[in-house]
């Protein structure tokens, strides 16, 4: 079956034929680090995140090259980090503190450091895979200024007060993309109208900055030093990693095509007048008929039936949701599940109660390929040996323009197969629920309904929601790591955040405990029923082994360890007794 994407710019849903058979190149938009991203901004990184999945998927069967499976899938999201937002926050930063205006640049760059680690993180729970390239605009001015160049030189940008704009009348077919009246377009642009622009239309190429914000040299025939505007870094990036970088190892189909890729993405607030512009530049720059062949963007997202706004109050960031700040906190995968549900071109009403529903299935999901899953295939998920890969019936599913409503259909026909003793179908559903982001196997524990524990079990009934919260925060933040230390901290971490999480289960006398194996139970507050006593075993065990083969220097490790853990070992001619330090 064929893979047939939406694209925005003929209207229509097409066969996708990359224009290099061995090389499929896609560009999405990313992030402006200057916040938190909010959950709208997840939205097209987790369909991209889909769609990038397929099409590894598709390479590997060999769909474009004849059957060989070498098709190379290079995915390029950029990082926005020169901005006026980003100027701004840094500014207002340097102000809370009390520091001079002459530190902007290194506060600058504190903070998109800062959001950018944020980001990475948020969407790394959200199950998304890091794209092949995460490009920094400040990295790439050089290639903005020679487009902006080639620009000039062409009459397709001007020069004016240290400013370049791009001259929109010299592009005939310029809001294709958009296909706005040309009058709602001045309209638009008129909020903007500056003195030294030809037509209310033009946009700026490059800019001349203020003292202390950063600054370059210019672009020929301009003297003060300056700065991008915002579309440009678009245009300028995508062309050095898809062509460029590209150009060397493309075949001669691909090197027909010059300067153009495959697939252009974004949210579909960035139709107009983002991509209108990314094509213009791109297209006067190059010459060339096309930026990409594919132009795709996901639909708006709205917050329980409204438009998200800081001022309606119902402002949400991926952060937020993780971690429960001020609210819940969810599951990295529900989110993810939860946003994959709706038809990526389809607004999208974002609500508890959607998250409530698919929590609910994706954990029965979970719960009914470790059930009736074969044990030796689990196994193989969890060490990296059984190939990881979608059912025919959810890549065809995803192949007609990403339809997941119905690839998740085939995962409740799997799960329903199941149930009926069907190890086959549990194991297949295992390999999909993987393969879509959708559980992190490590961690494939965590959604069992294991609410045992000594607590009273009407206390249990009573936090059931405290411990399904507890399960969203080991989900999100325990780090499983070979590194046993490491592991220990993280889970000490956990189990930090579960006790802040709900400070009246302390009023009952009892505490949200999670194991390593990310399991959480309700236990009443000793110091004991904080341990997990048979990892503690499995420990001094793994040391006394180490003593008899004589590897002191793993049988330190491990007490180390312990201790990280605040337990004391006491070495006695009878064994070893550990005790909690105090
Ligand atoms: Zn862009």
């Amino acid at each position: 079956m064929d893979l047939r994407l939406y694209d925005t710019l003929t209207r229509d849903k097409r066969v996708f034929t990359p224009l290099d058979p061995a090389n499929v190149r896609m560009y999405v938009c990313g992030p402006t680090v200057y916040d938190f991203a909010h959950i709208g901004n997840a939205r097209p990184v987790i369909v991209f995140d889909v769609l990038f999945r397929l099409l590894r998927h598709l390479a590997k069967q060999g769909v474009w090259d004849g059957g060989k499976g070498e098709t190379t899938v290079t995915y390029v999201r950029n990082i926005t980090d020169v901005d006026d937002k980003i100027n701004a926050r840094a500014a207002e930063r340097l102000a809370q503190r009390g520091k001079a205006p002459g530190d902007l640049n290194a506060e600058i760059r504190r903070l998109t450091e800062e959001t950018y680690a944020n980001f990475k993180a948020d969407v790394a729970a959200l199950g998304c895979l890091p794209p092949t390239v995460e490009p920094r605009a400040t990295e790439h001015i050089e290639e903005m200024k020679a487009l902006i160049e080639r620009l000039v030189a062409s009459g397709h940008a001007y020069v004016a007060e240290d400013h370049v704009l791009f001259a929109v009348a010299s592009m005939p077919d310029y809001g294709r993309l958009s296909k706005r009246p040309l009058d709602e377009m001045i309209a638009g642009a008129r909020v903007e109208v500056a003195p030294y622009k030809r037509d209310a239309m033009d946009f700026v190429l490059w800019k001349p900055s203020k003292p202390g914000e950063p600054a370059w040299p210019s672009p020929r025939g301009i003297a003060a030093p300056g700065r991008p505007g915002w579309h440009i870094e678009c245009s300028a990036m995508s062309d050095h990693w898809l062509w460029t970088k590209a150009e060397p190892r493309l075949s001669a189909a691909g090197l027909t095509h010059p300067h153009q890729f495959d697939i252009h993405g974004g949210g579909v607030d960035l139709v107009f007048p983002h991509h209108e512009n990314e094509i213009a530049q791109s297209r006067c720059g190059f010459h060339t008929p096309v930026m990409a062949n594919y132009w795709m963007h996901n639909g708006f997202l709205m917050v329980e039936g409204e438009k998200m706004a800081k001022s309606l109050g119902n402002f949400i960031t991926i952060r937020e949701l993780l971690r429960g700040i001020g609210r819940r906190p969810w599951p990295g995968e529900v989110i993810r599940l939860t946003m994959l549900a709706t038809h990526y071109r389809q607004p999208l009403d974002f609500n508890e109660a959607k998250l409530t529903y698919w929590r609910t299935k994706l954990s029965q999901w979970v719960d009914n390929f470790k059930l009736f899953g074969s044990q030796d295939f689990d196994y193989a998920l969890w060490t990296g040996g059984a190939k990881i890969s979608p059912s025919k019936e959810v890549a065809e599913a995803l192949s007609d323009d990403l339809n997941a409503h119905e690839a998740l259909t085939h995962l409740d026909r799997l799960s329903s197969r199941a149930i009926k003793q069907d190890v086959a179908a549990a194991n297949e559903l295992g390999s999909n629920l993987i393969w879509l982001g959708l559980m992190r196997n490590a961690y494939a524990n965590a959604y069992e309904t294991i609410l045992a524990g000594s607590a009273r079990p009407d206390l249990i009934s009573k936090y059931t929601d405290a411990i399904l919260d507890a399960r969203a925060i080991v989900l999100n933040e325990y780090k499983f790591s070979k590194d046993g230390a490491e592991r220990a901290a993280s889970l000490a971490n956990v189990n930090r955040r579960l006790s802040d999480l709900h400070p009246e289960l302390r009023s009952d006398g009892v505490q949200l405990i999670a194991n390593e194996h990310a399991v959480v139970s309700l236990e009443p507050i000793t110091t004991e029923a904080a341990i997990d006593k048979s990892r503690i075993q499995a420990l001094i065990d793994a040391r006394a082994a180490a003593r008899v083969a004589k590897n002191f220097a793993e049988a330190d490790r491990i007490r180390d360890e312990l201790l990280a853990m605040g337990i004391v070992l006491k070495d006695t001619k009878d064994g070893t007794t550990w005790e909690v330090a105090r």
